[in-house]
């Protein structure tokens, strides 16, 4: 226990047990969850912790003032005497305070770590855990995607992986990153390991993640399936059944309506049965009835919804457009009031306020309505939407958003500017306007709580307002939840929003007053007398008030916003503490999912005077080296860091808000986190020259993980140069440890990172290069060496005039002959938006994005032949109405047009059919048709054989075509892929696969444009996409130019014309969009250079960190390298054996923890033509030794991890081996450098 006597704030005055100090040196982040030091049964614990927090902090404290004590005694003069706090206490001291649950101060101290560590901070799994869960906590996603990955990355087989993939899961679904969130929640659910969330609720948020998607049919299947399960929790089944019921509610697919409803009723209503307390449930359940037109009912379910959770605004616009849909104008007005005071961005409530004013002819109200809906579906960012994990994405009301919402705009807006409406001027004005409604004090008749204080004052209100209670009243009063009709209240009160619960509420900006505190109310302040009459006036036609009333009604309306300012100072003044993010944990269901920054301006808790007679001596360090129970570690710790002198502090003492890893760092006004890889990954050797760095006496009592004690044998004792035979020598023994790397690089290599974009400034020219570009004039220049050196020395360059030089007859691939080859044939069809080339709007906020729309589907040759047909002849047609005169003017607000969506127009297109019509809310489409596999050599012999005339380095088997050693089909990078195309058709921006050099020709008639990126950018637009919240690597984006330039990116742009082969050099970013109706073929192709070789490694490497597919398994192909190839590129050979290398190891390691565990391996051998294998859970490429277990009545391929996973002992697995070990060493030891030969391609054999 920690005793206050004074003055000791000596760390050596507090002391702990041998025991207790065992306890505390096996705590860390990965007992979160697990050990609940809040919950009274471990009160002991949680003293004991408390104690060793108040150790750390005064331990720190010491050293600091040692520092402050020598930097006063030794001013000016070096200091040779150093005190240094091992960065080991910081992270001790996160995990401490992340048991403790406090959030804040684990982040300090973490980040403090990172500070400290920032170069070697990835080799702490329990500090990139407890970082990661702190971030998830906070809800900074990208920052904890990151540290999560990282973890991942560099220690698959980390104990609480089900953890972590289930919170990657969440924040993917939440940032709508479908793919990504069931590939972890998969893996978070085939993990066998304890987890603190059960296997059921996972499901359950994949049946949700299916919903989200729209994958009605599946989401209900799993839904209905999980409800089979008789262990469910009530809350679990509780939630279930409304998704269910919610679902029944809104989808047709599920059924007839008379059909549907009622099963949605049922299902909520077995919801509610499970889990009474459910506002959202019984909103929904208000929603079904509304929608069969049970207004009765609905009216008390929203009534009770309302009583369940205060301050839906769902609940409330609902409530809006009953009132509204029974000609309640006053009543739907209050109660849209009420929703947008609670959501400012509530879109639906905005619009139907909107549509509700309009109605009466109030348009300047209207129109600010509609405004403020657009702002509000705008505001929404991806993220915000549709996320609470458990909340049904809610639809719009009945009468819902105005589809032609813009339209209104407009419409409004030229109207409101060509002076007042008539219908304005002439009718009296109905409802209140939106500022006097909003100022409104809450009106008497909707909140009770604001009745019992006005009780007295007299009843006034208008009749028609009390309807709200009458239509309340459930039949025979029995809840009691309804004001009676006098009222008088007799229950509860609808929980209105409260001023002090609704910061947001005014529109109009601040004008601050003087500040001095009153300590008593103002006497500007309406009394409710005074607030009655407000009411009574301005709920009154003006025209009709005396002017005697008008004076009041100005002066109290004065008084009235006096008072609003002066309560909303007083609640800034209030609200200055730090957002409470307690309780906001996203598996706990309700809460909203938002990207915030956590405000971390509290540092760790130091107290200055704390006092205590415990204290650990160097003599109970001493005891505890020689205490048998502690590892040996602790003292290789402990001695190690008496030599050491790398660790050193940072002597900023104000950590916590301002390091480089601090998402304060970025002062980003949108209040987003944004992820700085920059910042994540270089802080650190920048130390002050002027700093001292301060020796410390300090140690640490309790064994700590070093970072670099894997316990494995270090890895520079394998090199290269050794033979197979000394490598599985080496690696004895090591297997039976189970941690094994697989990453092909190094054990100890920090994850992958993306490439920091060259640093130089580059002028407008720079940034907008000239294409490398070459003219062919006859086939000698084709097969010229000098044309493949070109395309290998730029990241991108096109070949004019190739198709004519070699005499290609590109009639083969257009679109006639293919129909006639193969009408039947399937195409890939994508539909996307029309748009300018070089622009990329969001039809719905009409904002330039970076995400592409680009939904898919399939077709046939045929069917999509005769869609680019006739797109050509309705072009033909537009183009001849055009010059005619007719067929535009369509629009008549083009230039007011307040969401810019339409300045598309401004761009250059060719006008296809689909763009005549400038509609700004309906974006034309268009249908790309994508992905045509012409593998098939009966299918499509006379292509393919086309195609052999092409040069070596071009064609789509080659010898010295890395890709052609794979020995199997990739389809699309060594087989050829057609792309049939109308103009604006888009391949949005990608690397190739595994960084993959491409082969693409343009078969005409028209054009495509190009745009390219060298890829040494490709860091920086990636980290572009992490801003705009879309996956890099699946993601479909378009970037915005404006961006590039502004990042010091540079853009090649080109065109290329039918007959142009576009090469596009390995890793280099690009996209595609066609300007005329054409056809492409691509292919790629892997020249066998040691860059080709590496840059697909290095995308190898980071696809796994990001848990995405490699197509191309580059673990085979090296070892097929190996034997079919002749290497004389010193540089590509030592990559090529490296990668060897590290595969055997890692074989010989597997296969000796496989036995090790009892597991018989079988050998069976490999099948000519046999795919690579790939693991069925994570996607990884299992290379030799496969873990096979019976899965949905498939033999499903699993890594060594995942098997592990199921099963720690590999149980029910079947081990089967590829190759004999002997066989690769064999392969191994053949695999030698050769002396240089002429250039050709005799080196090079194909397979047989
Ligand atoms: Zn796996």
């Amino acid at each position: 226990m920690i005793k206050t006597n004074g003055k000791a704030d000596d760390p050596e005055e507090i002391t702990m047990t041998p025991q207790e100090l065992q306890l505390l040196s096996e705590l860390d982040s990965r007992q979160c969850g697990y050990l609940l030091l809040n919950n009274p049964d471990n009160a002991k614990k949680k003293t004991l912790v408390l104690k060793a927090v108040k150790y750390l902090q005064l331990m720190v404290i010491q050293a600091r003032k040692q520092q402050k004590a020598q930097d006063t005694d030794v001013s000016n003069t070096k200091n040779t005497k150093s005190i240094s706090i091992d960065p080991k206490t910081w992270v001790k001291l996160g995990h401490f305070h992340l048991l403790l649950e406090e959030h804040r101060k684990a982040l300090s101290a973490y980040q403090m770590f990172y500070t400290a560590q920032a170069e070697n901070h990835w080799k702490d799994t329990a500090f990139l855990y407890g970082l990661g869960l702190v971030y998830y906590y906070f809800n900074a996603y990208q920052w904890a995607v990151k540290v999560f990955q990282q973890l991942l990355y560099v220690s698959p087989n980390f104990q609480r992986a089900n953890e972590v993939h289930l919170r990657l899961g969440l924040i993917f679904k939440v940032t709508q990153d479908y793919q990504s969130s069931l590939k972890h929640l998969q893996l978070a659910l085939a993990d066998n390991n304890p987890c603190t969330t059960e296997k059921d609720k996972i499901r359950f948020h994949i049946a949700h993640l299916f919903e989200v998607q729209g994958k009605v049919k599946i989401a209900k299947e799993k839904y209905e399936l999980l409800l089979r399960e008789k262990s469910l929790s009530n809350p679990l089944r509780a939630d279930i059944f409304r998704q269910l019921g919610w679902l029944y509610h809104c989808y047709d697919i599920l059924g007839e309506k008379h059909q549907r409803i009622p099963s949605a009723i049922s299902c909520l209503q077995q919801a509610i049965a499970a889990d009474p307390c459910s506002g959202q449930t019984l909103y929904l359940l208000g929603r079904c009835y509304a929608s069969i037109g049970k207004v009765h009912d609905a009216f008390i379910a929203y009534r009770n919804s309302v009583e369940k959770s205060e301050g839906n605004a769902d609940t409330w616009c609902s409530i809006g457009v009953l009132y509204q849909q029974q000609s309640q104008p006053m009543d739907a007005l209050q109660a849209y009031i009420c929703a947008v005071q609670l959501d400012k961005c509530h879109s639906a409530a905005w619009a139907n306020l909107g549509i509700l004013y309009e109605s009466c002819g109030q348009a300047r109200d209207a129109y600010a309505c509609y405004l403020n809906s657009n702002r509000g579906s705008n505001n929404r960012g991806t993220v915000e939407e549709n996320l609470a994990s458990k909340a049904p994405k809610t639809a719009l009301p009945a009468i819902g958003m105005n589809p032609h919402l813009t339209q209104r705009i407009n419409f409004l807006q030229t109207h409101l500017s060509s002076g007042p409406m008539p219908s304005i001027t002439n009718s009296r004005r109905q409802l209140l306007s939106i500022e006097e409604a909003w100022n409104l004090p809450i009106s008497a008749e909707m909140s009770s709580r604001q009745q019992q204080q006005t009780a007295g004052a007299g009843n006034n209100r208008n009749a028609n307002s009390q309807s709200f209670q009458k239509n309340y009243n459930p039949p025979g009063g029995g809840n009691g939840a309804a004001v009676g009709a006098a009222g008088a209240p007799q229950g509860p009160p609808p929980p209105y929003p409260s001023p002090a619960a609704c910061p947001t509420k005014r529109f109009k900006p601040e004008t601050p007053e003087k500040s001095s505190p009153p300590t008593t109310t103002p006497s500007f302040y309406l009394n409710p007398q005074q607030q009655q009459i407000l009411q009574c006036l301005q709920q009154q036609n003006p025209a009709t008030l005396t002017q005697t009333q008008q004076t009041t009604l100005q002066q109290l309306q004065q008084q009235y916003r006096l008072m609003q300012q002066h309560q909303q100072q007083m609640r800034n003044r209030q609200g200055q503490q730090p957002p409470s993010s307690q309780n906001q944990r996203p598996h706990n269901s309700n809460q909203q999912y938002k990207l915030h920054q956590p405000s971390l301006t509290v540092g760790p808790n130091m107290p200055g005077g704390g006092q205590s007679d415990l204290g650990v001596s160097e003599e109970d360090i001493k005891d505890l080296l020689s205490h048998k129970d502690l590892a040996t570690a602790l003292a290789e710790n402990l001695l190690k860091h008496f030599g050491s002198d790398d660790i050193k502090e940072e002597p900023s003492l104000d950590p916590l808000s301002t390091n480089e890893f601090s998402p304060n760092h970025h002062n980003d006004s949108d209040n987003k986190l944004e992820l700085d890889v920059k910042g994540v990954k270089s802080k650190s050797k920048s130390k002050s020259p002027t700093q001292d760095i301060l020796a410390v006496k300090n140690e640490l009592p309790w064994e700590m993980e070093s970072l670099n004690s894997s316990g494995k044998r270090p890895e520079s004792e394998f090199n290269i140069n050794m033979d197979a035979k000394m490598i599985i020598e080496l690696c004895r023994g090591e297997g039976n440890k189970g941690e094994i790397s697989n990453s092909l690089i190094s054990d100890h290599a920090p994850p992958p990172a993306a490439p920091e974009p060259p640093p130089q400034k580059l002028n407008q020219q720079q940034l907008l290069p000239p294409t490398p570009s070459v003219y062919l004039d006859n086939k000698k220049h084709a097969f010229s060496p000098q044309l493949q050196e070109f395309c290998l020395k730029h990241p991108i360059a096109v070949v004019r005039g190739l198709a004519s030089a070699l005499k290609l007859d590109l009639g083969l691939f257009s679109t006639k002959t293919l129909v006639e080859a193969n009408p039947d044939h399937s195409v890939e069809v994508r539909t996307q938006y029309q748009q300018p080339s070089d622009e990329n709007w969001d039809p719905q906020s009409g904002r330039k994005v970076w995400s592409c729309v680009s939904h898919r589907s399939h077709t046939t040759i045929a069917r999509y032949a005769q869609y680019q047909a006739s797109s050509f002849k309705d072009s033909l047609k537009a183009e001849g109405d055009k010059t005619s005169g007719s067929g535009y003017n369509l629009s008549d607000s083009d230039s007011k047009d307040s969401t810019g969506f339409q300045r598309r127009k401004k761009g250059s297109l060719p006008t296809p059919p689909s763009n005549n019509v400038k509609n700004a809310n309906s974006p034309k489409t268009l249908k790309f048709g994508t992905n045509v596999d012409l593998s098939d050599e009966r299918k499509w012999r006379s292509q393919l054989q086309e195609l052999m005339k092409l040069p070596a380095f071009a064609r789509v088997v080659s010898a010295g075509n890395m890709l052609s050693h794979v020995g199997h089909v990739i389809l699309g990078m060594n087989t050829v892929q057609l792309y049939m195309k109308v103009p604006g058709s888009r391949t949005p921006g990608h690397q190739e696969n595994n960084n993959f050099c491409s082969i693409n020709i343009n078969i005409g008639p028209g054009d495509c444009e190009w745009f390219a990126v060298p890829d040494a950018y490709w860091g920086a637009v990636c980290a572009l996409c992490d801003q705009n919240q879309i996956n890099y690597l699946h993601g479909s984006w378009w970037p915005v130019l404006d961006d590039l330039h502004k990042s010091n990116i540079p853009v090649y742009r080109f065109m290329q014309r039918p007959g142009d082969l576009v090469w596009v050099n390995a890793g280099c970013v690009h996209w595609v969009q066609a300007v005329g109706w054409c056809n492409n073929i691509a292919w790629n192709v892997g020249p066998l250079t040691a860059r080709q070789y590496n840059l697909a490694i290095e995308r190898y490497e980071w696809n796994k960190l990001q848990s995405y597919k490699s197509i191309v398994p580059m673990l085979h192909l090296s070892w097929n390298l190996a034997r079919n190839i002749k290497v004389s590129d010193p540089k590509l050979f030592a990559l090529i054996k490296k990668c060897l290398l590290r595969t055997l190891r890692q074989c010989a390691m597997t296969l000796e923890f496989a036995r090790g565990k009892g597991v018989d391996v079988k050998f069976h051998g490999r099948g000519k033509n046999e795919a690579s294998h790939y693991c069925g859970q994570c996607e990884i490429e299992v290379f030799n030794i496969l873990f096979i277990r019976e899965q949905e009545k498939r033999h499903v391929v699993h890594c060594m991890d995942c098997a592990r996973k199921q099963s720690a002992n590999l149980e029910g697995f079947v081990c089967l081996e590829e190759y004999k070990l002997e066989e690769l060493m064999d392969v191994y030891d053949s695999f030698v450098l050769h002396p240089a030969v002429p250039a050709s391609n005799e080196a090079y054999r194909l397979p047989s």
